[in-house]
């Protein structure tokens, strides 16, 4: 006779009756012996639930697993989020060649290239620095409010997402911007919706960058070492960068700053911020991605290029790369 024919669950027949049930199994001696009573005092305190020290147990188990994990699913997370903010700069590298094309290979006005006008909107009345506090007043997104929109919004407007989304995580605890730290009472909505600053030697009208700023694509000598947007940085560590991200335009420094800068360096290749550099800068490069743990300034930021390709580099690299001559 087939065994598994007559199997029956365990727990429910009484240990005298076994010997009657398999005589078989007793009949090879002390291998089978007393079986089932031993097997279920053995399952006892499983059937009855866990001790008090067992269950401890399991969760410092747990918690020795999750900081072993929680590392390298932050790593993930951020990886992925560096892939959305190539691909939103890409679209900005686009934006900008399709103006040039279309206004006789002019730069838009970095100052004006999101928000249509520098003086305050309706839903600003009431703060003292307006277009500094545009890119986290969630009253001003331009989906919600296109008649605030600058010249490339026609260029932008299927644009899903304005911002990093790394960006979006840490402006979001941390913004140390002093312009946006000055008004911070007066934002009613606070959601930071864009970090993609232009380059403001690329276009911009200002008397204070007329002889660092060019008008005209045709005019940059090295399209793919200059960029026309990237991510600034809203943390300032005074040594390196005096401002953040309070408007649309990323300006390293002005006209007499730039002078000094290569007068001391002798190269735009050499002139870096902070302590090991020439001085400290108005605007940097944002320095959250690639960023070692605990210090969101040392990583890099992703730059769009003028010939296209989207790239990350560090603040220390900020003047060469947006110095368009
Ligand atoms: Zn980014």
């Amino acid at each position: 006779m087939d065994e598994r024919k007559v199997f029956k669950p365990l727990e429910i027949k009484i240990p005298d009756q076994e010997s009657e049930r398999f005589p078989e199994r007793h009949r090879e001696g002390p291998r089978f012996a007393g079986s089932q009573t031993d097997i279920r005092q053995k399952h006892r305190s499983f059937l009855t639930g866990f001790t008090l020290i067992e269950l401890l147990v399991v969760i410092a188990i747990i918690a020795v697993l999750m900081a072993i994990l929680m590392p390298a699913l932050n790593k993930a997370r951020e990886q992925g989020q560096r892939i959305v903010c190539k691909s939103n700069l890409k679209n900005y590298v686009l934006a900008t060649q399709m103006y040039t094309d279309d206004n006789d290979d002019r730069f838009c006005n970095p100052q004006s290239c999101y928000f249509s006008q520098t003086a305050p909107y309706p839903v600003e009345s009431g703060l003292s620095s307006p277009i500094h506090l545009r890119w986290c007043n969630g009253d001003l997104y331009l989906k919600n409010h296109p008649q605030y929109a600058g010249p490339f919004y026609p260029y932008l407007q299927n644009v899903k997402a304005f911002i990093c989304p790394t960006f979006a995580r840490i402006a979001t605890r941390a913004s140390q911007d002093h312009f946006y730290q000055a008004d911070a009472g007066n934002i009613k909505n606070y959601k930071p919706w864009y970090n993609y600053t232009m380059n403001a030697y690329l276009g911009s009208p200002s008397d204070g960058v007329k002889k660092s700023s060019v008008r005209k694509l045709s005019e940059v000598k090295h399209l793919a070492e200059t960029f026309c947007f990237t991510e600034e940085s809203a943390l300032v560590d005074t040594r390196y960068n005096v401002s953040g991200l309070n408007d649309t335009y990323m300006i390293p420094g002005s006209d007499s700053m730039v002078e000094g800068w290569l007068n001391q360096a002798g190269s735009y290749r050499l002139i870096k911020p902070g302590p090991e550099g020439v001085g400290a800068f108005w605007d940097v490069i944002g320095g959250f991605h690639y960023a070692p743990s605990q210090d969101p300034l040392r990583g890099k930021g992703n730059c769009a290029f003028l010939d296209g390709h989207v790239d990350a580099h560090t603040r220390a690299e900020t003047f060469p790369l947006a110095w368009p001559r």
